[in-house]
């Protein structure tokens, strides 16, 4: 991962009348967020646990689906990934990921089973030793399967230790600068 100066700060304004929902308390900022950005909060615990996963397997890529809500606070889009599901059965070689019908399938019964309460907020997959960026390949996925305002893209380099996340901003697909960590116990 990249390591960035850490700083814990609570998101601006925390009144939530106009806001059924609450935010997460206890939130560490990991890099730089700029004005207009998604707001990106991810659960420490998954965070850990899918940096895991990454790192299980550098010779092929590795992916999930990220899991959790997504709210509309003081107008911006906020999304809370609070779970995961490891996308198995994918075809995967060094440097491709497709998911299966399998992989689809075995991701739908697992939500409905573990996770009925939560939606797919975006994916993650692995790309092991040549960085972070989305290929022409994920931009097609981003595009057809997760294409709503609140989906992101996270994106795990585990040899060069490095990651990043996209998001949608102005009908494009656009790297986040950072995101916020939360402890969600
Ligand atoms: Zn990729």
């Amino acid at each position: 991962m990249k390591e960035v100066s850490v700083e814990i700060e609570l998101l601006e304004n925390t009144n939530t009348q106009d806001c059924p929902l609450q935010l997460p308390k206890n939130i560490t900022k990991k890099g730089s967020i700029e004005e207009g950005d998604v707001k990106v909060l991810i659960a420490e615990g998954v965070y850990t646990q899918i940096e895991e996963l990454a790192c299980s397997d550098t010779k092929k890529e590795l992916g999930s689906i990220l899991l959790g809500s997504s709210l509309l606070f003081n107008g911006k889009t906020h999304v809370i990934i609070s779970a995961f599901i490891e996308a198995k059965y994918a075809d995967a070689t060094a440097s491709t990921l497709t998911f299966t019908h399998e992989t689809w399938n075995y991701i739908h019964a697992e939500q409905s089973r573990l996770y009925p309460g939560l939606k797919i907020v975006g994916w993650q997959h692995t790309h092991p030793g040549y960085g972070v960026f989305l290929s022409g390949f994920d931009l097609f996925i981003q595009e057809n399967f997760f294409n709503l305002p609140f989906q992101v893209a996270y994106v795990i380099d585990p040899i060069r230790k490095k990651a990043g996340f996209f998001q949608w901003k102005d009908n494009k697909v656009q790297k986040l600068g950072g995101f916020f960590l939360y402890h969600d116990a």
